[in-house]
């Protein structure tokens, strides 16, 4: 007989660290856009595409056979020892993507928090500055200095000793919990008199949608904000997009939406397609202060990731997928704002583009979290066929990252599961 998630999950339990989390207990056996498929041969519909990764679907095929094409070539020479041509073709695409009229330059990384250091590195650099600003929410990575960055102690920083980056945090604005951008403004004044002066601030970090935050988009005039603090201080603003880009929220870059031009953007997630890669794509002439040999790494920018990514653009250009982020976001929302009507334990639909979420709170009321029935409705949706994760600073938000090609069926069914299981778990409650 053909293993069984349980005879899995007992072999994971023996020999794999329990810091590695795991939102379901299953393990995957073949996946196809947005469908996964188990050991135990059971479907699943899948609305986290690997945490926002596969935006182009899981094993789109021009991704497939890009990969299958580069490893008959070579996997592997080190960049930084023998180049070659995929590393430099998407670093000109992406250059000439990113927003803003100013020369770009790109590097490429393997994880989203490499990219999240490396931006840090650079614009310390650049600004010959230490202090770094990010927000109360924010997720960075888990790396040390992404850690620090991180604006949430349990489970990212307790227990794993200092935090001494010169890293500050302010609060994001989310009008809906009561924090409004006035509210944050004041906060990074407070900042520059009470903490830390600006001149001294290499930059400020940002998520232009905060994503394990709970998906909060920026409000209006936000990033505008930031971006003419940042002027005024000659601080490096970097937009994380590594959640936010490659057609999530409708634009290839989340910033887009506001019309401003961030000085280095960090990518990765749905880059690659499922390949490891990051990217940090800025300034040519920030990006260049750093001289040659002060970054890189072994496997960064790896040519089987490369192509992947190339691949990806490729699908995301002719599928239209920024188009159809937007029709999925429009969809999802509306779909969740007739269900809100029906339930009032969802507080809050929001999102920008397919970025979408909802928030579970007590009578509706967003000062009473409700991390159970999320965790209820994420089990209850994964028994009839639907994968979910949660978010937000209570992880009491479901957010929906659905890969930007699936079928409309696909996507009604995944919303009447939605619906079906919140029933079910109303009633349990
Ligand atoms: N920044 C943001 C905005 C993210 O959402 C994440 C991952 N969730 C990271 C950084 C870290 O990426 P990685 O897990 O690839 O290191």
């Amino acid at each position: 007989m053909a293993i069984t998630n349980e005879q899995l999950a007992q072999r994971r339990a023996i020999s794999v660290a329990r810091a590695i989390g795991s939102a379901h207990g299953l393990f995957a056996a073949r996946a196809e856009n947005a469908e996964i498929w188990d050991v135990e041969g059971r479907r699943y519909i899948d609305f986290c595409a690997g945490i926002a990764v596969v935006n182009t679907g899981h094993c789109h095929p021009r991704v497939v056979q890009a990969v299958q094409a580069q490893a008959a070539r070579f996997t592997h020479t080190c960049f930084q020892v023998v180049a070659y041509e995929a590393y430099v073709a998407l670093a000109e695409r992406l250059c000439a993507m990113a927003p803003g009229e100013s020369a770009k330059k790109a590097l490429f990384m393997s994880t989203g928090a490499e990219a999240v250091e490396n931006a840090v590195k650079i614009a310390r650099y650049a600004t010959g500055r230490s202090a770094v600003i990010a927000f109360e929410g924010a997720f960075h990575g888990r790396t040390q200095l992404g850690m620090a960055l991180t604006g949430k102690v349990v489970p990212y920083k307790e227990g794993f000793g200092a935090l001494g980056a010169d890293v500050y945090h302010v609060p994001y604005p989310s009008p809906v919990h009561g924090i409004t951008v006035a509210d944050t403004l004041r906060a990074i004044e407070r900042l520059f008199r009470y903490q830390v002066q600006a001149s001294r601030v290499a930059a400020m970090l940002v998520e232009p949608v905060q994503g394990e935050g709970g998906y909060l988009p920026a409000p209006e005039g936000f990033l505008v904000a930031l971006r003419q603090i940042c002027d005024q201080h000659g601080i490096a603003l970097i937009a994380d997009e590594i959640q936010t880009g490659m057609g999530r929220t409708g634009r290839m870059f989340a910033v887009e939406h506001s019309g401003v031009e961030p000085d280095l953007i960090t990518m990765a997630k749905g880059l690659g397609g499922g390949t490891p890669i990051s990217a940090v794509v800025g300034r040519a002439s920030i990006v260049d202060a750093v001289p040659p040999g002060g970054l890189g790494s072994t496997y960064a920018g790896n040519p089987l990731a490369c192509e992947a990514a190339l691949g990806v653009l490729d699908a995301m250009e002719s599928e239209r997928l920024c188009a159809r982020s937007l029709a999925i976001g429009e969809q999802l929302r509306r779909r969740l704002k007739a269900l809100k009507k029906r339930y009032p334990v969802i507080a809050d639909v929001r999102g920008l583009g397919a970025m979408t979420a909802f928030e579970l709170a007590q009578d509706g009321d967003l000062q009473c979290p409700a991390p159970a029935l999320a965790a209820a409705l994420k089990s209850e949706a994964a028994q009839r066929g639907l994968l979910l994760l949660t978010c937000g600073s209570h992880n009491n938000a479901i957010r929906l990252m659905v890969p930007l090609t699936i079928a409309d069926e696909t996507l009604d069914e995944g919303l009447r599961i939605i619906e079906s299981a919140l029933a079910a778990v109303c009633a349990k409650a």
